[in-house]
């Protein structure tokens, strides 16, 4: 006689509906002792207390490793709202947020991870420099190669436009160092220079003029 199929571990809205596990995760660090939430919250057709819960890095990956985004991994219920987001909220580190659009971060994840590790390593120098980081961003330039006329993904700017606008002399004089080019021109024909007068930058004028 053959055995019955083991029944699927019982679902509790304490846990991950894909690999579930309690949706309280041990802390990153040390310093933080208390366990944090990691929950994403699913609108699968249940209404609450009903609906299906996450590990953000469960549902993330199910969807991008080809798993259908309109609906529950486990219930199978519908899972996209009216105009085809999928929208969920969130209870983690940073809080609770309701009306995230997670198919937008996902496809947003998805088209970075696509690229090619050079447009990676340009986003994180101009996140860098965004930051005044200027002790990694020049480690990018320096040993990683990074352009330094590279562009922020939307408005063409380099970050020299954006540390003229910041009327941030440290920023400009490290860029200039390693050859950034004062005469790019971003989306609105602007070159740094440009920028900064646009803002009323008062110090880095003179070394961009
Ligand atoms: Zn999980
Ligand atoms: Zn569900």
């Amino acid at each position: 006689m053959p055995l019955p199929t083991p029944a699927p571990p019982a679902y509790s809205p304490e846990d991950c509906a894909i690999c579930f596990e309690s949706l309280h995760v041990a802390p990153r660090d040390e310093e933080g002792s208390s366990y944090m939430i990691d929950d994403v919250e699913l609108y699968c057709n249940n209404g609450r207390p009903n609906n299906h819960h996450f590990h953000w890095s469960c549902i993330t990956d199910y969807v991008k490793s080809g798993g259908d985004r309109a609906k529950c991994p486990l219930c199978r219920g519908h899972a996209l709202d009216a105009r085809g987001r999928m929208i969920v909220g969130v209870t983690n580190e940073g809080g609770v947020q309701g009306g995230v659009d997670l198919g937008d971060i996902i496809d947003e994840e998805i088209f970075e991870e696509s690229q090619p590790e050079s447009w990676r390593l340009e986003q994180a120098f101009l996140g860098l420099m965004a930051q005044c980081d200027y002790a990694e961003a020049e480690e990018l330039l320096r040993d990683r190669g990074v352009d330094v006329n590279c562009t922020y993904p939307t408005g063409g700017q380099t970050a020299l436009h954006m540390a003229a606008m910041n009327d941030d002399v440290e920023g400009v004089e490290l860029l200039l160092r390693y050859g950034a080019d004062k005469a790019q021109l971003d989306e609105a024909g602007w070159d740094a220079l440009r920028a900064a007068r646009e803002v009323a930058a008062k110090e880095v004028p003179r070394l961009l003029a």
